[in-house]
């Protein structure tokens, strides 16, 4: 049996708006960082990379954006339960929360045609803060 699919679901009540700060999860982390190795700078596959606690929790770092980077296991290993400066390693870029929205980041190219209207109503039509 065949099911077609829609290619658009037009939502025409909802019962409160989506989200609209970054959620901070794993997947985030490694979109923000480009699944780059934030100390070697090399891109991997999401199976060959971690995430790394610039100051290690055990020395009083916390779980947030400004304090977790996308890490492939060799840097990982060889920085260990010490900070960037103690082990002699310096992140590419310092991390920080990013100001885009996850729902809106996949890149103009990602979006099937038949979104094009309804992505350009919804960009012209929503309210402004
Ligand atoms: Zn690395």
């Amino acid at each position: 049996m065949a099911i077609r699919v829609p290619r658009v679901i037009a939502l025409k009540d909802f019962d409160r708006l989506p989200r609209q700060d970054v959620k901070f999860s794993r997947h985030n982390v490694y979109v923000r960082d480009g699944s780059r190795c934030q100390y070697c700078g090399h891109k991997f596959s999401s199976a060959e990379l971690s995430l790394d606690h610039v100051i290690p929790l055990s020395r009083g770092g916390s779980s947030n954006w400004e304090n977790v980077v996308c890490c492939c296991l060799g840097c990982n290993v060889k920085k260990g339960n010490r900070t960037p400066q103690e082990a002699q390693m310096k992140l590419i870029q310092p991390p920080k929360k990013p100001r885009w929205h996850p729902v809106g980041h996949f890149g103009s190219n990602k979006f099937h045609p038949a979104w094009r209207n309804f992505l350009d109503l919804a960009y012209w039509n929503t309210e402004l803060r």
